[in-house]
């Protein structure tokens, strides 16, 4: 049997961060629970809806076992516990699944934790907490439209261990409008005190249609667009996290991630090593090595298609040999380890006549990535600046 990972996503946030346009929205908690028995319906009865859509692809996942779970968003925490329980029983019940070992993760706001939340998420099989905690700063959080201040993620990470969670993983983002380098430094630091088991460090993205997004474009001042660290400045705020990272025993693993010993992220590792995995809720993706398919996003056409027993994908892809391999390329290179040019080689060599020897080649003379054997890596001066290496990487 294969083993798939479950998304499930969960579109609401109690307010919009200043810098996000995700697909997810601010809605009246009236709409949480019914949502969630929408949720628990499409897994409950997607094998009848793929059925019945002729989509044959999904065949392949039928007899799958899950290992991991993860609950995404938009805010998950802000779930009653008893709706995610109930979410994470249709999955137990309608999949085979692994139970050692088997990665539970639940997205939480700091703020939004309590100790019962956190007591109740444990009895439902949550094993692992992904905290948005972003900063230790309050001018950035405030400024960045964040509901939590500093003081709520000391508390979070106080209320999670004392129900007994041992694996948390702590989100920062390198370049918030206001950061300073000893900001940043700070926000590092205060992370590494708490000795989450993972880490994440995202450089700051905008998105154009975000409110700073156009602010940029626009120019104002309400959301602090003209307090934006440069990408100079934030380069440097990732070299520094990845040097005091790794010298106080975090294992770099993936661009933007860390991890004590035997802490990697299960369920992340499935979409950098292209295995598969199934969406469920409105706008979740999902993968089966050769099909990508995308519910439909607006939560309100999701639970109508649920509803009415439609299947609800909005978008249904196959993905060419070209494709596929333009992945195993770009995602595989995320992963410090790098990859195996052997085994890609021969396959797509034999399906599209790709010479991928030649492209890596070009690569490494521009001082992109670095090869030894057959294992192509990103070279080390130029994580921070990745996304140019992936430019140059897709054919
Ligand atoms: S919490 Fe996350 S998904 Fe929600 S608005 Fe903020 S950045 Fe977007």
């Amino acid at each position: 049997m294969r083993p798939v990972g479950i998304y499930i996503q969960v579109p609401f946030c109690q307010t919009k961060c200043t810098y996000c346009n995700f697909h997810t929205g601010v809605a009246p908690r009236a709409a949480y629970a019914p949502y969630a028995r929408a949720v628990e319906r499409e897994i409950r009865d997607w094998r009848a809806m793929f059925a019945t859509a002729h989509l044959e692809s999904a065949a392949s996942l039928e007899s799958a076992f899950v290992d991991t779970i993860y609950l995404g968003g938009g805010t998950p925490s802000l779930f009653d516990p008893a709706d995610l329980a109930r979410i994470l029983e249709a999955v137990r019940t309608q999949f085979a699944c692994a139970d050692a070992g088997r990665e539970v993760t639940l997205e939480a706001d700091p703020e939004t934790i309590t100790p019962e939340k956190a007591a109740a998420w444990l009895a439902a099989g949550v094993n692992r907490i992904s905290l948005g905690a972003q900063s230790f700063h309050d001018a950035e959080l405030k400024a960045a439209g964040r509901l939590h201040r500093r003081a709520d993620i000391f508390s979070a990470i106080a209320q999670l261990r004392s129900k007994g969670f041992d694996n948390i993983t702590l989100d920062l983002i390198a370049g918030l409008p206001h950061q300073t380098a000893a900001s940043w430094q700070d926000s590092v630091e205060e992370a590494l005190r708490l000795r989450p088991e993972h880490i994440s460090i995202y450089l700051f993205e905008i998105d154009e249609g975000s409110r700073l997004g156009r602010e940029l474009l626009a120019g104002g001042t309400r959301y602090s667009a003209a307090a934006v660290p440069t990408d100079d400045a934030m380069a440097d705020s990732y070299e520094f996290a990845c040097e005091r990272l790794s010298r106080t025993g975090y294992d770099h693993y993936e661009i933007s991630n860390w991890a004590l010993p035997g802490f990697r992220s299960r369920h992340n590792l499935k979409y950098w090593r292209r295995e598969p995995y199934l969406g469920f809720g409105a706008g979740a993706h999902s993968f089966d090595g050769h099909w990508r398919w995308a519910n439909a996003h607006d939560p309100a056409a999701y639970a109508a298609a649920i509803e009415q027993a439609r299947l609800p994908v909005e978008q249904l892809e196959e993905v060419t040999p070209k494709q596929a391999l333009n992945e195993e390329l770009f995602l595989g290179l995320r992963q410090l380890e790098g990859i195996d040019l052997a085994p890609i080689e021969a396959q797509y060599r034999a399906q599209i006549n790709a010479d991928i020897g030649a492209r890596i080649e070009e690569l490494r003379a521009q001082g992109l990535v670095e090869r030894s054997g057959s294992r192509v890596r990103l070279a080390s001066a130029r994580l921070a600046v990745s996304n140019e290496v992936f430019v140059a990487l897709l054919d």
